[in-house]
């Protein structure tokens, strides 16, 4: 085992990896920009680095002065968190090529699954359901049209580079294929600098039913069933919940052993999440994300098991600590994301945080680094805290998140909590019935 790790991260996810490290008994080593100076990461590491300025590009995104960090502490490894390096093939080589550990899986299934349309083929050859469309990327706008006539509309044009919903365009008649795939292709060269599209068919009415799966990068994986993470606004998840209120354990157990033999097969190290649409009982693959995701903690909450802890136990070539046969699903749990936003129109609200009171109590986690007289800089990332709750069954959850939103105190900036006040007294949100466009419509008549 790792006698330190350094964490590459900030904010709520870096204080989660500090915790199962102190735990393990692993010294931990923070780096910080100097408008992280105070932040909580900061103070609840054994040491501290600070790596550069407050742009994340010259500082949590900056290779060489993570590596120096590494090298001036002896930190062994590096937990990358999710967002900033997370995800980039060419850090993991680096640091590899420093011989530091990269907690988390290869360069190679990074890059994989960083580039979609590889993504979609290597899943489709191992047994995945994928959602209709073009085979690879589409040449030019009468190959597209083409593929689109045989589909049949609506489609979408995506980016094979593409990450955040951008470089997305939704074409709904033959009418509006060319400026869709205009914008598709532009809005990716911009982003990503490369303007390959591949083409969709666009679907309706479905939920975002995720699978976390886990493996030992020598062909041992297990599933740890999905969450459902419909509710989003802008492409951006607000609440996760897991189990999916809409999946049956027949349902749960088939997808799952579909998705951890897939990477069994590809020999996949640590964390993963094979994101799929779900619509009239299908499932349908769009993307594997290749780290921990912000919304982990409701699979934890059911599953009675700590993900970081193994991310770290399989890095430095242990085994994982359980197996399928082992794992087994307990309640319900929901994880509601407060953001440092202003409603109705979401604007960034940093700032000093005049009292901070966490919720608590049975049932409860609040997963945050917030203090009193904290100062929330401008420069990152909104999302100051995930409240998550569990409960024996759905209901159970529903009536402890309404609770502890009660009794969680943040004052001094604008926060998304109102949001789930109000979201809780929804008929929709109580009997989980819900899409992927379902928050998009509310927020236009509620807010
Ligand atoms: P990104 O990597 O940019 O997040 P995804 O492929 O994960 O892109 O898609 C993001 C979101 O876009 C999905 O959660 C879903 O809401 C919507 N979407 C993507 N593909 C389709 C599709 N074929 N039909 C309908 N909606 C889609």
């Amino acid at each position: 085992m790792f006698d330190k790790i350094l964490i590459a991260n900030r904010g709520e996810i870096a204080l989660r990896v500090i915790r199962a490290a102190r735990e393990m008994g692993i010294g931990t080593v923070a780096v910080h920009s100097t408008a992280d100076a105070d932040a909580m990461h900061v103070r609840m590491a054994d040491e501290s680095v600070c790596i550069g300025p407050p742009a994340a590009g010259k500082s949590y995104l900056s290779f060489p002065n993570i590596i120096s960090a590494c090298e001036v502490t002896g930190a062994q490894a590096i937990h990358p968190g999710y967002g900033f390096l997370s995800e980039n093939a060419n850090f993991v080589q680096i640091v590899e090529d420093h011989e530091i550990t990269f907690i988390g899986p290869s360069a190679e299934h990074i890059r994989m699954m960083g580039d979609k349309i590889t993504a979609k083929e290597t899943m489709k050859k191992l047994g995945v359901p994928c959602v209709p469309g073009s085979e690879g990327g589409v040449p030019d706008l009468e190959t597209a049209r083409a593929l689109a006539g045989d589909m049949g509309f609506p489609v979408i044009i995506k980016a094979t580079a593409g990450g955040g919903g951008r470089g997305m365009k939704l074409a709904r008649t033959a009418d509006d294929l060319e400026s869709a795939w205009q914008t598709a292709r532009s809005e990716a060269k911009a982003a990503f600098g490369n303007d390959e599209v591949y083409i969709e068919k666009y679907l309706g009415t479905p939920r975002h039913i995720e699978i976390q799966v886990f493996g030992d990068g020598k062909g041992r994986a297990v599933h740890l069933g999905e969450r459902d993470c419909s509710l989003q606004r802008r492409h951006q998840k607000v609440l996760e919940e897991a189990p999916g209120p809409s999946i049956s354990a027949e349902q749960r157990a088939e997808i799952g052993k579909t998705c951890a033999d897939a990477v069994a097969e590809m020999k996949y190290s640590g964390a993963g999440t094979i994101e799929f649409l779900y619509e009239n009982g299908e499932f349908f693959f769009i993307e594997m994300n290749t780290r921990l995701q912000v919304e982990h903690p409701v699979t934890e909450a059911i599953f009675g098991i700590d993900l970081v802890r193994e991310q770290i136990r399989v890095a430095a070539g242990l085994p994982m600590e359980f197996d399928q046969d082992t794992l087994a699903l307990n309640g319900h749990a929901i994880e509601v994301r407060l953001n440092a936003e202003k409603l109705p129109k979401f604007n960034p609200s940093p700032g000093r945080i005049s009292q901070y009171h966490a919720p608590g109590g049975l049932g409860v986690r609040m997963d945050s680094a917030l203090y009193d007289g904290y100062t929330i800089p401008p420069y990152y990332d909104s999302l100051i805290g995930k409240l998550i709750v569990h409960g024996r069954d759905r209901p159970e959850a529903l009536a402890r998140l309404e609770r502890a939103l009660g009794e969680l105190i943040i004052d001094g900036v604008d926060t998304t909590v109102p949001l789930f006040h109000a979201l809780l007294q929804e008929p929709a949100i109580q009997s989980g019935d819900y899409t992927i466009h379902w928050l998009e419509h509310w927020l236009e008549t509620n807010l």
